[in-house]
């Protein structure tokens, strides 16, 4: 297949003429073709939806909000094809995203279509002297940069707010994973979105990113991806005063004292550590136990990830999947060597591997469900991300060891609680130094909660109205009386 650029409405390759490759991470061939795009593509793009910006401004709100309506109906009325798509470029289980990251994508472009019309200013009176209100404008050409972990369902995250509150959209999906991005591209149109308001482009973050956000009319820049992209793209946009929001990496704590309820939380742990292969930005990567259970609960978990088995992601059975590329499962690869060079012991897994009895995906990147004993919390392998499905289990004796232990990272995303004392579960999440914390769950998401990080995990939130502030300005007007 060949992946296309949207720009202007139109359907093109990059101007240079180059492609880079498509592979499928489940048996390492290649399927297809992106464009390579550069900065002369960037350009025509950010003229297209500057151009476009004018009239998208002032179209009303019900109306942008109707075209993200029917781009939503054109998700659901293809949610099998996409979902198969998505499985087929990122290697994950089609189960997981035909239930999850489908569903979502649609969701997020109707909760913005609802939420634009429920977004409010506020208003100031000044007792007899003057009357101020705040107008919030939307801010013109804006960049939406995503990665490939969940690919359609973090790029319509940040594309829905940016298109309904009026500014023209340059979106770039990750490279690695830029198929859905482009299906999504073809139905654009249809949806009723004027030529020029949203335009896709592909290629490599350190070619077509980098023209992107550094471009001088690009007025914002909605980025998720790693921290130190996201370090690269602030000191280049900073000097600039472009807005910026980052949603980076992180290295999440599973905090489980003795009092939790055993088996949601093994349950629900295991999922945490090993859903999507371990690729979720808010995974639990670092599980602490509180010492009186920790090796019941150790011994359950491992039992269980030892039964994960990975499989062919197109099986509509298969619960583990393949991971994103060769280089990812390299890198997973050598930080579980790392592991044993600090003292690790591997409790389960730690090896490559492929799904049984089926020499169709021997070349496919697949990592066992590994769990890591006896490191110390702030050894390498503790503190950075490895953003695959390895996790690392130790004990705790207090409550404020596990709070010192949690909070000893550079990141500060999300954590997860598990107790049943009310009172404990209040002050510890108070005490994390995460933008998000679920006691007794994970991944249990309200979209109008603010959502990212602290620390080297993120600037900014995304989420509700947060996202409509992010991509807007506020302007206030005093009237005198
Ligand atoms: P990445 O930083 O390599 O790439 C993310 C996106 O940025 C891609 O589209 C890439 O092409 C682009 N990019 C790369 N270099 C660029 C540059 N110089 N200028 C502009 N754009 C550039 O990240 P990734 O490997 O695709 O994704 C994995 C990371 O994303 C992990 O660290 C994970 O924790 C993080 N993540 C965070 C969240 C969150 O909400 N906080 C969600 C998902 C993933």
């Amino acid at each position: 297949m060949k992946v296309l650029n949207l720009i202007n409405g139109l359907a093109v390759p990059a101007s240079s003429g180059k492609w880079l490759d498509i592979t499928n991470p489940s048996n390492g061939e290649v399927y297809g073709q992106l464009p390579r795009s550069e900065s002369a593509d960037v350009e025509q793009a950010v003229n297209a939806a500057n151009s476009a910006y004018k009239n998208w401004s002032i179209t009303p709100a019900i109306e942008r909000a109707a075209c993200m309506n029917r781009l939503a109906d054109l998700i659901k009325d293809n949610a099998d094809m996409l979902a198969e798509a998505e499985s087929r470029d990122n290697g994950k289980p089609i189960s997981l995203a035909a239930a999850v990251d489908i569903p979502r994508a649609e969701k997020n472009l109707r909760f913005y279509a609802s939420a634009i019309q429920h977004f409010a200013s506020e208003s100031h009176v000044m007792e007899g002297e003057a009357l101020n209100y705040t107008l919030r404008k939307p801010l013109g050409v804006v960049a939406c940069i995503s990665p490939w972990n969940l690919p359609l369902y973090l790029f319509t995250w940040k594309v829905a707010p940016a298109l309904v509150s009026g500014n023209c959209v340059v979106a770039k999906p990750s490279e690695i994973t830029p198929v859905t991005a482009y299906l999504l591209s073809t139905w654009v149109k249809e949806a009723g979105f004027p030529d020029g308001v949203f335009n896709i482009i592909h290629g490599l973050g350190a070619e077509v990113g980098d023209a992107l956000v550094r471009h001088p009319k690009v007025a914002a820049v909605s980025f998720t991806g790693g921290t130190a992209t996201g370090a690269h793209i602030a000191s280049v946009t900073a000097p600039k005063f472009k807005k910026l929001s980052l949603e980076l990496g992180g290295k999440n704590a599973a905090i489980i004292f003795s009092d939790c309820d055993f088996d949601e939380a093994i349950s629900t742990t295991l999922r945490s550590s090993f859903a999507n292969q371990g690729q979720i930005c808010l995974c639990g990567s670092r599980i602490l136990v509180e010492k009186s259970l920790y090796k019941r609960f150790r011994d359950a978990l491992v039992a269980k990830a030892k039964k994960m088995k990975v499989g062919d992601p197109m099986n509509p059975a298969t619960k583990t999947g393949a991971v994103v590329s060769k280089e990812h499962r390299d890198k997973i690869l050598d930080y579980i060597a790392l592991a044993r060079k600090e003292g690790g012991s591997i409790l389960c897994g730690g090896n490559s591997t492929t799904p049984e009895n089926q020499p169709a995906l021997k070349d496919g990147y697949y990592v066992e469900p590994t769990i890591i004993e006896g490191l110390a919390h702030d050894c390498t392998v503790n503190q950075e991300e490895i953003f695959g499905p390895v996790v690392t289990i130790q004990p705790f004796e207090s409550e404020e060891e596990a709070i010192t232990i949690a909070n000893s990272t550079e990141y500060g995303l999300a954590a997860t609680v598990w107790t049943n004392n009310l009172k404990r579960a209040h002050r510890v999440a108070a005490e994390l130094e995460t933008g998000i914390c679920w006691v007794n769950c994970w991944l249990l998401r309200d979209l109008r909660t603010p959502f990212g990080g602290v620390k080297n995990s993120g600037v900014g939130r995304e989420g509700g109205f947060e996202a409509l502030q992010f991509f807007t300005e506020p302007q206030n007007v005093c009237i005198k009386l």
